[in-house]
């Protein structure tokens, strides 16, 4: 018998990814399925097509907002913390911290509890509901900043260099790359959180999400529309696309300083390649230390790795005296949510 035997009886791979045969359900597949419990809005996690989505209540109205309200056949609410009954398991979601409604699921099932992550982090972020800790006998989580080098400044200070910027060249536009669905909302509210209190503005792709926020009780302050401006918007905070960068739509701004707010922002490399004037370190996911210390707390004697720097952090769940396995799943790029 393999190690991995007494989860695999129930938690296996297929062809759509993760799936819970006594449950009858998938979690985040990759392909459509009957039933898939959806961890979070992001568009590697929620794809259209499924019979059946179960999720938390924000992770629902995200996934009608972007993909349409016939993005699955039927959608069904679990909120933070209730438990329900899916064939031979029960299933909790419990907050992952990752962006607003992302959720971990905790599945037992004959006195054994697994829960699978979804993407994490544990630092605070006031749009999202801070991320609970399980204990758990087989713990599923990504790597996305699975190596050592990965790890993130403090928010606060990231923030502070983007106002420092904007003290330093007050006539000029700050123009801040951000993914359009969590990253955009969590640089607004720290921003916020800072005491800035001016009008933020948007580029239009960012529009439709920051009102669900509002919707769904972010209060994000007061935002406007790049395209109602008065003006080339010297001094002031733009938020856009990281996609829209380094395009003609810029040149209806001031002289703009490119900032572009991501954890891969950390590499160096990374941010001369597109001709990023302000990285600001901001992520969505653990760092190094991070996922070492959740491994850690879960108690788990079982790791699974879904995707991004597998073979680090499996060596080093092997040094922490776990049994690690890679399960290298592929279609969980999460560029979005980087
Ligand atoms: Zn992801
Ligand atoms: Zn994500």
């Amino acid at each position: 018998m393999s190690p991995t035997a007494k989860f695999e009886d129930w938690l296996k791979l297929d062809g759509a990814g993760l799936c819970c045969a006594p449950g009858g359900f998938h979690i985040d597949p990759t392909r459509r399925v009957e039933r898939a419990i959806i961890t979070h809005g992001h568009s590697d996690h929620a794809r259209p097509g499924h019979g059946a989505v179960l999720a938390t209540p924000e992770t629902i109205a995200i996934m009608r907002a972007r993909l349409g309200p016939d993005a699955a056949g039927s959608f069904q609410e679990l909120r933070y913390g209730e438990t329900i009954g899916m064939g031979g398991v029960t299933v909790r979601l419990v907050p992952a911290g990752h962006i607003l409604g992302s959720a971990q699921v905790a599945i037992e099932h004959r006195g054994c509890r697994a829960v699978i992550s979804g993407d994490y982090k544990r630092g605070p972020d006031p749009t999202a509901a801070a991320f609970e800790l399980v204990r758990c006998d087989l713990f599923v989580t990504e790597a996305t900043f699975g190596l050592p080098v990965f790890r993130h400044e403090p928010d606060a200070r990231e923030i502070g260099r983007l106002l420092a910027s904007l003290a330093a060249f007050p006539e000029r536009t700050h123009l801040v790359g951000a993914y359009g669905l969590g990253k955009t909302q969590r640089l607004i509210a720290l921003l916020r959180d800072a005491g800035y209190d001016r009008p933020i503005w948007l580029h239009g792709a960012h529009a439709a999400m920051c009102n669900l926020y509002g919707e769904l009780g972010v209060d994000l302050g007061q935002l406007a529309l790049v395209n109602d401006a008065p003006s080339k918007l010297p001094g002031e905070i733009v938020l856009c696309p990281p996609s829209a960068l380094q395009d003609r739509w810029t040149r209806r701004l001031t002289d703009p300083v490119t900032a572009f707010a991501s954890g891969w922002m950390r590499v160096r490399a990374r941010a001369r390649q597109r001709g990023v004037e302000l990285p600001l370190v901001i992520s969505d996911h653990c760092d190094w230390p991070e996922l070492v210390q959740t491994i850690d707390e879960t108690e788990a004697e079982e790791v699974w790795v879904t995707h991004g720097r597998e073979d680090a952090l499996v060596h080093q769940i092997g040094v922490m005296g776990r049994r690690g396995r890679a399960l290298a799943l592929v279609g969980y790029e999460d560029e979005e949510g980087e």
